[in-house]
């Protein structure tokens, strides 16, 4: 179980900003931007790598919520970044599956 898990069962606290059934978005501890969220399913998935033919729904699922938040951070007009780090080339902190998205700022490419 990551710290992530206890986001979701409330065990320690996080400024969520989406909830549903399947999926939890909540802002990240230390933004890189002035938005900065985290967009995790609440199935415990270490990495992309872990992924199977049974997450197809739920990635679509997150997929299909990004553009939502964005919208409702104030961030989908302007732009904004989604990332999904794997592992530990990508500096992968948690190991529960999560998409940062980052805006309210021009944003520099390509990463480091
Ligand atoms: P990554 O490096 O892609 O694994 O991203 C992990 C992210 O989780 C980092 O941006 C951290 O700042 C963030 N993070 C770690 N702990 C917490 C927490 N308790 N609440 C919110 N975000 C967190």
């Amino acid at each position: 179980m990551t710290i992530f898990t206890k986001i979701i069962n409330r065990e320690i606290p996080a400024q969520i900003v989406y909830e549903d059934d399947r999926a939890l978005a909540f802002r990240d501890v230390n933004p890189q931007a002035p938005v900065h969220i985290l967009l995790i399913p609440k199935k415990e998935i270490p990495t992309l790598n872990d992924l199977e033919q049974a997450d197809t729904s739920l990635m679509g699922h997150l997929m299909t919520l990004v553009p939502k938040i964005a919208a409702d951070a104030g961030i989908a007009e302007k732009g904004y970044r989604t990332v999904i780090n794997t592992n530990a080339h990508a500096g992968q902190t948690v190991s529960h599956v999560h998409i940062h998205i980052i805006g309210g700022r021009a944003l520099s490419w390509p990463p480091g």
